[in-house]
């Protein structure tokens, strides 16, 4: 007999088995590696397996948002950053782990753990009642994700991601752009600032486009292959029609009257407020499969984009995630069905860092769950509260997609700071806000 059953022994997965051993309660851990199934991307049946590259980005906790949740994590005694501690490898500033060691580490320390029972089974089908936490991933196996969508409702679970990229707001030169919505149109509950425009001559748009053909796109993967919806075609594909698709497709610039000039502009590239807070603006049309160097290169020839700060860039990815900001409760349970709480990459934060986090979030609510006392979501300000507070409502839901930690996800900064200090101002806040929800 268990207490709860965690269905994913990935990232997620195993640090929410680990929080929940921790404290007490008997865990049966599913995972479907080493019963005959497999993901495309993974090699072993090992625990924790980093399917990609061997970095945990930056350890900076003073300047970097990521580096900001490896702090936190690691006073909330997490198993992935202690194993990740003690397999690193030299990487600068960043921390990066002998994978096998680490994952190794990992497996040996829950199959160590008198709580933890692990069950080498794939789970078909989201179980009626119990506690469970389902940390799948990306990956997630088809009849499993089958279920999860019949729960949830088929629209509330993507396949893959096509991302279009994503700036900061304070980043854009709002001398060049400005904020209107085409035709002055204001949806219910909008302010007119629904857009911001970044307008482009005719040698601007001739000399785009020639950038979007010539620049070196990412290749899928065989099992990446993706259909392209119209609705989320890239742009690169979209260019390649003629030269004139985008300006009758998302870079028209009719109903737009740039203040500078009084006109309409020639073409525009809007940008569609990303949060709630209005720290982040998603470029509209903009999914690429450009590589992210180009991406960088080419966007900042946009007017108004000059010095852009990307929060995440433009992909396609075969990515199986829920809606959350709609689907689930501010302690990951899915409202429909409290019983099931979601964890790691399938919740839409990514990279594994960030997934480890929300598994460690969700073995704690859990686990205070089991003890029948209420455990208040760390406070937004900190890395772990301004993630979850992303994930569980603050981003928005029609155009959801994973995104890593950042800044921009925090509550920010009153008032004009140079960006340097204004980081310090972020890791300090963070630091109090962590501190005064730990002693409560
Ligand atoms: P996973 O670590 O994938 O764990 C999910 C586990 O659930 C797996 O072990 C899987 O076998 C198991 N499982 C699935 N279905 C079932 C089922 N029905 N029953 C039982 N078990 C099941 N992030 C980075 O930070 N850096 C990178 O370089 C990086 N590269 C990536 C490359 C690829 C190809 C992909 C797909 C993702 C990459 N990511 C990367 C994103 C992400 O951080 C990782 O996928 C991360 O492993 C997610 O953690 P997780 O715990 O949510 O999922």
């Amino acid at each position: 007999t268990h207490d709860i059953h965690i269905i994913g022994g990935g990232l997620a997965g195993s640090e929410a088995a680990w929080q929940l051993a921790q404290a007490g309660f008997k865990v049966r851990l599913s995972e479907m590696r080493g019963s005959g199934s497999m993901t495309p991307a993974h090699q072993s049946d090992r625990l924790a397996e980093l399917v990609c590259s061997n970095s945990f980005r930056s350890d900076d906790a003073e300047r970097n948002a990521v580096g900001l949740l490896h702090q936190e994590m690691r006073d909330l005694g997490s198993l992935i950053m202690a194993q990740g501690d003690v397999h690193k490898v030299p990487a600068g500033s960043a921390l990066a782990v002998d994978r096998d060691e680490f994952a190794d580490g990992v497996t040996a320390a829950l199959e160590a753990h008198p709580n933890i029972t692990i069950v080498r089974e794939r789970i078909d089908a989201l179980p009626e009642n119990g506690l469970t936490i389902v940390a799948t991933g990306p990956l997630t196996a088809e009849s499993l994700a089958g279920s999860i969508g019949s729960a949830t409702g088929k629209d509330q679970l993507a396949f893959f991601d096509a991302i279009a990229p994503i700036v900061h707001f304070d980043s854009i030169d709002m001398e060049t752009a400005w904020f209107q919505s085409r035709w002055n149109k204001v949806g219910p509950g909008g302010t007119g600032k629904d857009y911001i425009n970044c307008p482009m001559t005719k040698d601007q748009y001739m000399a785009f486009h020639a950038g979007l053909m010539a620049g070196e796109k990412t290749e899928f993967r065989e099992w990446e292959d993706v259909p392209y919806f119209e609705g989320c075609m890239p742009i690169e594909v979209m260019a390649e029609r003629g030269v004139e698709t985008l300006r009758y497709g998302p870079m028209k610039g009719v109903g737009l009257d740039d203040p500078r000039t009084g006109r309409w502009p020639y073409a525009v590239v809007q940008l569609r407020q990303d949060n709630a807070s209005g720290t982040l603006w998603n470029m509209v049309g903009f999914q690429t499969k450009l590589k992210y160097a180009e991406q960088v290169a080419l966007f900042r020839t946009i007017p108004g984009l000059e010095n852009a700060e990307f929060a995440r860039l433009g992909g396609l990815h075969r990515n199986t995630f829920i809606k959350s900001p709609e689907l689930l409760d501010p302690t990951l349970r899915l409202k429909s069905a409290p019983h099931i709480r979601f964890a790691g990459q399938i919740t839409g934060c990514e990279g594994y860092v960030e997934s480890s986090a929300i598994g460690l979030l969700a073995g704690r609510f859990a686990a205070a769950e089991l003890k029948g006392v209420e455990l208040t979501p760390p406070p937004a300000q900190t890395a772990l509260g301004a993630l979850l507070r992303h994930i569980t409502g603050d981003a928005e839901v029609e155009t959801y997609q994973p995104m890593n930690v950042n800044f921009g996800l925090f509550p920010p900064i009153p008032g004009k700071s140079k960006k340097a200090d204004r980081k310090l101002m972020y890791t300090s806040r963070a630091r109090d806000a962590f501190r005064g929800w730990l002693t409560a």
